[in-house]
């Protein structure tokens, strides 16, 4: 063990603040980082890396954008935080509905958790109904009635769901299979009057990338209209980041192309890229509903440093870079990278699936086909996977502690970055074939 992690683990349960930090799905000991700029990360011992973490997220346009940097100096230069309403925050919010039409209001906080916890209040009292449905291998956050079946963090550490959530907490909570329509169905079948809201992710991605299978969040929106329900949309991972306008916009424009009309989520929670690696997350949706939230509405919804400025800064320098172009730059990154890994496990005879939802992907090692469902995403090869993630680290690229991750392209990565993670993979996969024999 390194003196850092030693340190580390003497002071921090398991020397890390968030447990997908540890590497505890690959084995080995993480190493301090102390800088990032562009696609590369920097650790302790001054090893630089192509990073595909990217914060598990955020960092959108590379680390470190000169832009995003100055405006974060800039803000704070002017005040850390004032527990006041300031003009950047209301214009986060209509950069975030101009882009993303069904967030009619917009209530900024500074963790996905927090929007997605105060999602399910709202569409509780709104409906003056108890239970609501999440699907297996959806992670919302931590909060305790959505920490069941809550795939990536718990499932990289051998647990399926948190001790500490009481059956009270829980017993409201229906969970069921991801893509199972027919589950779904009967849910509301059964408890249709009881049910006040379905939660989902846009297209999962924390139990690695699932492409949600044709019509389900269509489906969903149909059963929660018809029911009396709310249907939540967590876009705090695909927001911004699955397509311009998150997951959903993925889906619409596919509806607008095929002559359907688009489905909109009642609410949706935002994270991750709208604060550019400072504390930013959002809920928005339905007027009606959004103004339930307090001082409107009996709703209540706090935060002390809920919209910060230094961290609004962070998230508006973002987005207004965020242009069509550089999306475009994005997904030309990340389709040469999942088609290039890909196309190398291919011509070694690794069998492997791809998951892929817009511009998130990740790669499934011993699957046959892409899963839907986590107990299928539960069937793939962990152990080559730490095989992989160690074998890109020795040259250099810095892949999530775990195979229930997306691998994450940013605009900062260039042809040869790719180029790179292709032929180390290649190579890994032909020595891989080898030493199966
Ligand atoms: N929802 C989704 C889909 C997420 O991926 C995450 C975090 O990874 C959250 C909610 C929770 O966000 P936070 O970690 O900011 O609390």
């Amino acid at each position: 063990m390194s003196s850092y992690s030693e340190r580390a683990r003497a002071i921090l349960p398991g020397g890390v603040n968030s447990p997908v930090r540890a590497w505890n799905g690959v084995g080995g000991e993480p190493v301090p980082i102390v800088e990032a700029h562009g696609s590369r990360i920097v650790d302790a011992e001054g090893r630089e890396m192509i990073d595909l973490v990217a914060s598990w997220g955020p960092a959108i346009l590379g680390h470190a954008h000169p832009t995003v940097v100055a405006a974060v100096k800039e803000a704070a230069a002017r005040g850390l935080s004032f527990g006041a309403t300031t003009e950047a925050e209301v214009e986060l919010a209509e950069l975030i509905r101009e882009r993303y039409a069904p967030a009619e209001r917009v209530r900024l906080v500074s963790t996905g958790t927090e929007a997605t916890m105060t999602a399910i209040r709202l569409a509780r009292a709104a409906t003056g109904r108890h239970k609501f449905i999440k699907f297996a291998g959806c992670y919302h956050g931590h909060s305790d009635a959505l920490l069941v079946a809550a795939g990536s963090g718990l499932a990289t550490s051998g647990v399926p769901d948190s001790a500490g959530v009481t059956p009270g907490a829980a017993q409201d909570t229906i969970v069921l299979p991801y893509g199972d329509e027919a589950a779904l169905t009967a849910a509301f079948a059964e408890h249709g009057s009881e049910v006040a809201a379905v939660i989902t992710e846009a297209a999962p991605a924390n139990m690695g990338v699932v492409a949600p299978p044709a019509g389900f969040n269509r489906l969903i929106s149909t059963l929660c209209r018809n029911e009396g329900a709310v249907m939540i949309l967590d876009e705090v991972l695909t927001g911004f980041r699955a397509g311009p306008a998150g997951y959903w916009g993925v889906e619409r424009d596919h509806d607008v192309a095929a002559d359907l009309d688009p489905w909109t989520p009642d609410l949706v929670t935002f994270g991750k890229v709208i604060g550019g690696g400072l504390p930013v997350a959002a809920l928005g949706g339905r007027r009606d509903l959004m103004e339930q939230l307090a001082p409107l509405g009996p709703v209540y919804q706090a935060g002390t440093l809920s919209g910060n400025p230094v961290a609004v800064a962070a998230g508006l320098a973002t987005m207004r870079l965020l242009t069509d172009e550089v999306h475009g730059r994005v997904a030309e990154a990340a389709t040469s990278l999942r088609d290039g890994v890909s196309g190398a496990l291919t011509a070694a005879g690794i069998t492997h699936a791809v998951g892929s939802a817009g511009t998130l992907f990740s790669i499934f090692l011993g699957l046959e086909s892409a899963p839907v469902t986590f107990e299928q995403v539960a069937g793939q090869d962990t152990a080559a996977f730490a095989r992989l993630f160690h074998a890109l680290r020795r040259e250099g690229v810095a892949l999530p502690p775990s195979a229930y991750e997306a691998w994450f392209v940013s605009a900062a990565h260039t042809a040869s970055d790719v180029d790179h993670i292709v032929a180390t993979v290649a190579a890994w996969a032909q020595s891989e074939r080898d030493s199966r024999g």
